[in-house]
């Protein structure tokens, strides 16, 4: 009898402090993916948002960590009594707060996936499916909305910090600035940059315009119009008025489903007027990127393609659990001169290879692609177009009844799955803005759904985003028939 143990079977070694056994693991993911599967099926059975006060999930956690190991099935036990109901639910079907998302079957798989792997792709070498991926799925999408084969893609974790590098793409690219080399700070030599967005576009921008030097002094936000549009008009009075005095405009930012109402810029004539002024032209779709897979939709973006970036956010309205943003450039070695720094220890002789630490500030990337990578092909095109236009459907359903109800109003125009609206009893506005306060509270307080608010020209209003791929037309129904009453409720004082 041979009692040697192959050079491929090393011994186990019961000393050897490791990872947990490999049949231990299995049993437990196996139970962790019926955990899953089982919330997902009954998700709908919690209240939206947990009856709890902040500091009550700390409470019930063990002041310090465990000195010793503990059972995967104790600490998975705690998860299902502890974690899961004191747990906002975004994946509840009655979710229709800021925007509603969902993580889907394939996307959860994708991400358990690359948990599994573990890479991190900062350089080609160190991941190369995660990598070519990465640029094949942007690529994708990039296909799915129609947009020239001149944009480059790779993912970052949000669109706040997709639009933080855009804009440090566009100051990049004034090149007399040096900013690589002397920064922002003491430059009296130099007149301030400017960068432009509407009133409404996302409080993202302002984080740029911090994180980046240029300061919220010279963030100009333009007027909105009538439909919460960026005013062409007032943005190219803006310019000239900069110039004339002096300042530097770089940038201006377009939004494509603008967050408070899913407004869309002019994103043409804004083209065309940062083509005349070379300005970097970045248009922020991180929830309306998403609807121009439907051609339909892809319509109101008209001009898009002549941005020189644009974020999309599939872990908005794609389907794909958080956290998953496409950048995609058009010039994209503008982008690679503004973050490049490659010390010894991370050149390679990958000649020809994208190494994704050079688009970003991060060096480490995680293995985003594999969960986009699921969902588009699990759904396919058409399966996605056909959940965003039924989201769309149930929103103008939403929209038609309170158009019908003498007591509520539309506070915008609904061109995606998003509607704002607010009661209107009879009382001054400031009345009227405490009643929709009251009027939301008591809403979701009700448990079933969770619905948010905005102002728009300073008045409260209620926003209702359709977004889940458990909302049926049913979960629809529910809300507004829990707006109605608690607007009875409060009404009769
Ligand atoms: N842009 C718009 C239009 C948004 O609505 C949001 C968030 O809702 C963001 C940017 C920021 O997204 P993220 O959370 O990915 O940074």
């Amino acid at each position: 009898m041979n009692n040697k143990t192959p050079q491929d079977q090393p011994t186990p070694d019961t000393t050897h402090p490791g990872d947990i056994p490999a049949q231990q693991f299995r049993e437990s993911m196996h139970r962790a993916a019926d955990m899953i599967a089982d919330y997902l099926e009954g998700v709908g059975e919690y209240p939206v948002v947990p009856k709890i006060e902040p500091g009550d999930v700390r409470k019930t956690l063990p002041a310090a960590p465990p000195r010793t190991g503990e059972s995967l099935d104790a600490i998975l036990d705690d998860y299902k009594r502890l974690i899961e109901p004191n747990t906002t639910h975004w994946n509840h079907p009655g979710f229709m707060a800021y925007f509603a998302i969902t993580g889907s079957g394939p996307g959860i798989i994708g991400e358990a996936l690359a948990a599994g792997l573990n890479v991190n792709a900062m350089l080609w070498r160190t991941g190369p499916a995660a990598t070519e991926l990465e640029e094949h799925v942007c690529d994708w999408l990039r296909r799915m909305i129609d947009l020239p084969d001149t944009f480059r893609g790779h993912l970052n974790d949000t669109a706040s910090v997709t639009s933080m590098l855009a804009v440090a793409a566009a100051r990049q690219r004034v090149r007399e600035y040096e900013i690589r080399r002397r920064g922002m700070a003491g430059r009296s030599d130099l007149p301030p940059l400017t960068v432009y967005a509407s009133d409404q576009a996302h409080s993202s921008i302002d984080k740029a315009a911090i994180t980046l030097g240029i300061g919220l002094d010279n963030l100009r936000r333009i007027r909105s119009d009538d439909g919460f549009r960026l005013d062409i008009d007032a943005l190219e009075t803006a310019i000239t008025a900069d110039k004339a005095a002096g300042r530097r405009p770089i940038c201006v930012v377009a939004t494509a489903g603008t967050t408070s109402t899913t407004s869309v810029d002019p994103i043409r004539p804004i083209a065309e007027l940062c083509e005349r002024e070379g300005l970097w032209l970045h248009v922020d779709g991180a929830y309306g990127g998403s609807a121009a897979i439907c051609p339909e939709y892809r319509k109101l973006l008209d001009g898009i393609e002549l941005a020189d970036s644009i974020v999309v956010n599939p872990h908005k309205w794609l389907f794909t659990p958080v956290d998953c943003s496409v950048m995609l450039v058009r010039d994209v070695d503008t982008l690679k001169e503004a973050f490049s720094v490659v010390p010894e220890y991370l050149k390679t002789a990958d000649t020809g290879a994208t190494n994704l630490m050079d688009y970003g500030v991060q060096l480490g990337r995680r293995f985003r692609a594999l969960k986009l990578w699921m969902v588009m092909r699990a759904f396919g095109v058409e399966g996605l177009q056909q959940r965003i236009r039924f989201h769309c459907e149930l929103a103008r359903e939403l929209a038609a009844w309170i158009e019908a109800e003498p007591s509520f109003e539309l506070s915008a125009p609904v061109p995606f799955s998003t509607v704002c609206f607010r009661a209107t009893p009879a009382g001054s506005p400031a009345a009227q803005d405490a009643f929709n306060e009251r009027l939301l509270a008591a809403v979701n307080a009700k448990g079933p759904v969770f619905l948010s608010h905005t102002k728009l020209r300073e008045r409260y209003v209620i926003h209702a985003a359709i977004g889940n791929l458990r909302t049926t037309q049913a979960h629809v129904e529910q809300a507004w028939q829990l707006v109605r009453e608690a607007y009875r409720e409060i009404a009769k004082g």
